[in-house]
């Protein structure tokens, strides 16, 4: 049985992949200004939109371990706070949430 933080690690990978393919969706055809993402928090039943420019979405996808959620929805116990606004909160995994983010990297 996968433990709580690889299943957490995971679902936000997954929708990582869906904001991947977004992302170029947006740049094959040149879309201005901000788009609709997921947020990429660990909450299951989370499908909430965040509206992020690709400048900022290339800006945290620079880092494997970096992922934006809404306001409110970020763990702590697995993750540190690195960037805040009114749409969204940037946060940076550590510990063995980190490992599993960066060996999900689509980009890596
Ligand atoms: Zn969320």
């Amino acid at each position: 049985m996968p433990t709580r933080a690889e299943r957490q690690g995971r679902n936000e990978s997954l929708f990582r992949e869906v904001n991947e393919r977004i992302a170029e969706l947006n740049q094959t055809f040149h879309v201005e200004g901000r788009s609709e993402f997921l947020c990429e928090c660990s909450r299951e039943e989370c499908k909430q939109p965040v509206s992020i420019s690709i400048d900022e979405y290339e800006g945290v996808r620079r880092e494997s371990t970096r992922f934006f959620v809404i306001p409110g929805h970020e763990d702590e116990s697995v993750e540190r706070v690195v960037e805040r606004n009114e749409r969204y909160v940037v946060v940076e995994k550590f510990g063995e949430a980190a490992d599993e983010a960066d060996d999900l990297d689509p980009r890596s």
